[in-house]
């Protein structure tokens, strides 16, 4: 399933360049916009989260596609100037020998040193929309022979009110260039201007391993080992509407909870790989219909279930990998309606802990495990 950079339609040469940076394989959102940009020169929006290579994405197909002839072919349009920097010189490292100037132009920097490299010829430039206009109207900036505008992190570019700054360049600018629109969340605003300077558009979209942070509630509760299985019916007496899965590390696991949660009368069963396909499949339908409302899981068993409307995600115990955690409460939280994925955590466990916040990038909250009070009320 997964391409690779060269059956994407890259030169050589950017081959070279992909390698030399040490990128092994493209991202999702790489498969889907650089052979649509290499193909046909269009107008379009990409989206995907934070940190799944957009800029190679764009970049790529335009350093491929790219005649340079030192006057400005594309402008990248970013919200900070730390980005102007950083995505100019990742447009640099993968531009590999091919012989394109980029010129990242922001304010807080010497205007005369941006201006004295523009006059000596730059093909694409990456700019914070205030110099921009600066340059523009210094006449020191020309886009008139614009093959590509992009605006990198629109949804940030909106934030910070750039929009009228946004539509006061383009003005300037000519018509048959394309327009490309980056962005980790797509609001109606970027969709509106989207429509108002493109005729037609492609629209190309990584929904991202389901990270639904907005709609998903992220808590954990601190608890001892031994209080693990006290806490989690806890959780079950105090959400008389809990539908949701409680996953575990082994099949061992998985095996002795459902079975002390079947002594305690709850509507449970158990998946995992050493279950009879059968059974599984009985036991999924049961769930699925809510004759069940707990189902206790392995990480690989519950992979291929796609149930839509959990109300909990609960990690009975915190999942090894930032990626396994991404997956379970991308269970929770979708067609729009909240829920809730509760992580266990031993005191032990507070480096995982730590390092799945940092690599999800996401807000965990501490709560306390709900005591005897809040179930009988
Ligand atoms: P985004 O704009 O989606 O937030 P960036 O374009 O800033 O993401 O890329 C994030 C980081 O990932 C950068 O350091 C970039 O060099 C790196 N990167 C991009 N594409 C790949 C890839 N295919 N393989 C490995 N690393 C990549
Ligand atoms: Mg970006």
């Amino acid at each position: 399933m997964t391409k690779t950079f060269e059956e994407l339609g890259l030169s050589k040469n950017t081959l070279e360049a992909i390698e030399k940076k040490g990128f092994t394989t493209p991202s999702e959102i790489q498969a889907l916009v650089i052979p649509e940009l290499l193909k046909e020169k269009t107008h379009l929006i990409g989206q995907a989260q934070t940190g799944t290579g957009k800029t190679a994405a764009f970049g790529l197909p335009i350093i491929e596609l790219l005649n340079p002839n030192k006057n400005v072919k594309a402008i990248v349009l970013t919200p900070t100037r730390e980005l102007a920097v950083q995505v100019s010189e990742e447009l640099y490292s993968l531009k590999g020998k091919k012989d394109i100037r980029v010129l990242a132009v922001y304010g807080g920097a010497s205007i005369e040193k941006q201006l004295k490299s523009l006059k000596k010829g730059v093909d694409i430039v990456v700019g914070t929309p205030g110099r921009v206009m600066d340059m523009m109207r210094k006449k020191a900036l020309k886009l008139d022979e614009l093959e590509y505008f992009i605006l990198d992190e629109a949804d940030e570019m909106l934030n910070m009110g750039f929009i009228d700054d946004i539509k006061e360049i383009l003005k300037e600018t000519n018509k048959e260039k394309k327009m490309l629109f980056f962005s980790a969340t797509m609001p109606k605003e970027i969709i509106n201007i989207a429509k108002e300077f493109m005729p037609s558009y492609k629209k190309l979209v990584v929904e991202k391993n389901e990270l639904t942070t907005n709609l998903t509630e992220q808590i954990y509760f601190e608890v001892r080992l031994d209080d693990k299985f006290e806490a989690l019916c806890r959780v079950l007496d105090s959400k008389p509407d809990f539908y949701g899965i409680v996953f575990c590390r082994t099949k061992h696991d998985v095996d002795e909870i459902t079975k002390k949660l079947k002594a305690r009368s709850y509507d449970t069963e158990a998946i995992h790989g050493d279950i009879t396909q059968a059974q599984r499949e009985k036991t999924l339908d049961l769930f699925k219909n809510k004759i069940l409302n707990v189902l206790v899981a392995t990480d690989v068993a519950a992979r291929g279930i796609d149930v839509s409307d959990l109300t909990h995600v609960i990690n009975y115990s915190i999942p090894q990998e930032a990626e396994s955690y991404v997956h379970r409460i991308g269970r929770t939280g979708r067609a729009g309606k909240k829920g809730i994925a509760i992580t266990f955590v031993t005191p032990r466990e507070a480096n995982m802990l730590a390092k799945i916040r940092r690599i999800t990038n996401s807000d965990i909250r501490r709560e306390k495990i709900p005591n005897v009070k809040d179930i009988l009320e």
